[in-house]
């Protein structure tokens, strides 16, 4: 029944902290979103513009994902990574997804992560990213301006 999908996609699960954040329930520094995915900084940034892309509707794993969100989701990695390269000019972008037991969320996520040539990359120990926490409005900020300058370009 589609009134009943309309209601099941208006209603996230209340309990599941990816779904309040894709919501707006709790606070994020969206920078961008549409009718399907919310996309905000990581509160715990790798680099300087480290996104988070989740969908509004709940699920865990990539397979999970219907066709629509799982394309709004790609549109909205497409988009930013553009941003990112014409804001912090990354050597490259890392896009990853943790499944299972490794989605420390519980509810779907793809990182889109800037990286810089020299710069280790996977390590389970504590990174130093006290730069970035206080520079997260302004990431914000400048990646909205980005985002719309973008807009126009393609
Ligand atoms: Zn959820």
């Amino acid at each position: 029944m589609i009134a009943e999908r309309i209601v099941d996609f208006m209603l996230p699960n209340v309990e599941c902290l990816g779904c309040k954040l894709a919501n707006k329930m709790d606070p994020v520094h969206v920078i961008y979103e549409d009718a399907q995915v919310c996309c905000f900084l990581d509160i715990e940034p790798f680099n300087e513009g480290h996104t988070l892309i989740l969908p509004k509707k709940h699920f865990l794993d990539v397979e999970e994902l219907d066709p629509l969100t799982a394309n709004a989701i790609m549109k909205a990695s497409i988009k930013i990574s553009k941003a990112l390269k014409h804001l912090f000019a990354p050597d490259g972008i890392s896009v990853c997804q943790n499944g299972g037991q490794f989605n420390d969320l519980a509810h779907y996520h793809m990182h889109l992560i800037p990286r810089f040539q020299g710069q280790p990359f996977y390590n389970e120990a504590e990174i130093d990213n006290t730069k970035e926490k206080q520079n997260l409005k302004e990431t914000k900020t400048n990646l909205i301006k980005q985002l719309h300058v973008d807009q126009w370009r393609d």
